[in-house]
């Protein structure tokens, strides 16, 4: 059998334990029996960037401007015990804080939708893509406790002098106090991201803040969303048949439980934090929940929406034999390959993503699956298999299918 050639390499980020081991699974039984795979292979496991000081996270995020496409591997961000665990130099950032900073992204997270698996929430029948704003907020704020009675004054000094003072609150006891900002810049570039994520995936975009109470702040989000909505994507959203959806966050909130799902959800930097672990949630299993970073300027980091199943991977470590489920890994590469594809003008590379995506679906559907699925699979017989059974019995299928 010829393998499908690819021409722009993918810029690949291998990552940490479990995930680790299943990314190299992926490859070996999915991709290089079908694909001539092309790569520009950045290594961000722990210990190498360790090794190299983190500049490799730096090169595979700048590879990713350069290239345009990145799949990523769940990584380990260290904290006090990874630092004694990996004995390393020092306690160094998030990688996907280091990427997303350096591609100024917006995360779009959806679930994996598979008719066997019902959503907790009955009236969920499309998937609820999460796009949540990257930036600011209570993430970057500025906290102190108030010990006793004081005032507390908000305080802008501009560069050319002026100064400009707003009462916050007189204490008369002890208290907290919390300062936070974002960026009309940001606040822009996450408008546009959003605009353009559901103009290509053609479905309505939903925003929401809670402009009412917060009459400066929030309604700055609410504004400069419609100042980019008239400015060039009114036109085209009408053109594609689909809406900008304006409401309060917790009418949205209502809203969405309400419905029937199949659109875009942008949120605030925390709305975005809580609500998309609540879909994850709501969807049956984060293994189950795919993610890609989205810059204004078209740049794509597909990953994984879980982290790296430290549990299973001790566990695998011990020689056990772990049902660790791939899917969400899986459905990083074909989104990469997908996209690779699109922007190389290569349809057999995109039909093969859409092939093995209905592979792997079909596997489930047909009752093989991981530990995590088996309670939440509507099905009569379901066979719970380990990771290596699971892609090998998609590959069985893309085989026969091919
Ligand atoms: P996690 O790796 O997402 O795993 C938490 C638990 O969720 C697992 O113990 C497992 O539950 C279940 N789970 C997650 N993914 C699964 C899968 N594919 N198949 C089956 N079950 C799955 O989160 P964590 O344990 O809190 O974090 C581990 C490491 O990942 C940390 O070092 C963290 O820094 C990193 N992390 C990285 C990213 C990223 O790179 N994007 C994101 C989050 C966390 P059971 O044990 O009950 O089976
Ligand atoms: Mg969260």
């Amino acid at each position: 059998m010829t393998k499908i050639a690819m021409k722009t390499p993918l810029v690949e980020m291998d990552g940490d334990e479990m995930t680790r081991i299943i990314w190299q699974q992926i490859k070996d039984i999915l991709l290089h029996p079908f694909v001539d795979l092309k790569t520009e292979y950045y290594d961000l496991g722990l210990p190498n960037r360790d090794a190299t000081d983190d500049r490799v996270t730096t090169a595979s995020a700048e590879a990713t401007l350069r290239l345009g496409v990145a799949v990523k591997c769940a990584t380990i961000t260290p904290n006090a015990q990874r630092v004694e665990e990996y004995k390393l130099k020092k306690m160094w950032k998030s990688p996907n804080g280091t990427i997303r900073a350096i591609l100024d992204g917006t995360v779009f997270r959806a679930p994996i939708v598979v008719d066997c698996i019902r959503p907790f929430v009955a009236s969920w029948k499309r998937p609820i893509t999460i796009a949540r704003h990257a930036y600011g907020d209570v993430y970057r704020d500025a906290e102190t406790r108030v010990d006793g009675p004081a005032r507390a004054d908000l305080v802008v000094t501009y560069a050319d002098g002026r100064v400009e003072t707003v009462r916050i609150h007189d204490f008369d006891g002890p208290g907290v106090l919390l300062g936070m900002h974002n960026l009309d810049a940001s606040i822009r570039s996450f408008a546009r991201a959003c605009f353009t994520y559901a103009l290509s995936v053609r479905q309505d975009l939903w925003f929401a803040t809670k402009d009412t109470i917060s009459k400066t702040y929030d309604h700055r989000f609410k504004d400069l969303f419609e100042e980019v909505f008239e400015d060039g994507f009114r036109a085209r959203f009408k053109e594609a048949g689909i809406e900008y959806f304006y409401t309060l966050i917790d009418d949205a909130v209502a809203r969405v439980m309400r419905s029937e799902g199949g659109y875009v959800w942008a949120c605030k930097n925390y709305d975005g934090d809580v609500m998309s672990d609540m879909v994850a949630s709501a969807c049956g299993s984060l293994a189950m929940m795919t993610s890609v970073l989205v810059s204004p300027d078209g740049k794509y980091e597909f990953e994984a929406a879980h982290g790296t199943v430290t549990r299973h991977y001790y566990r695998h470590l011990k020689g056990e034999r772990t049902s660790t489920n791939p899917m969400a890994t899986l459905f990083a590469w074909t989104g990469a390959l997908r996209k690779r594809g699109e922007l190389d003008g290569l349809a057999d590379l995109q039909d093969f993503a859409d092939r093995l995506e209905c592979a792997s679906l079909e596997t489930i559907l047909a009752g093989t699956v991981t530990g995590d699925l088996a309670p939440l699979c509507d099905l009569p017989k379901v066979e719970v298999v380990d990771t290596k059974g699971f892609l090998e019995a998609i590959a069985a299928r893309l085989s026969a299918g091919a």
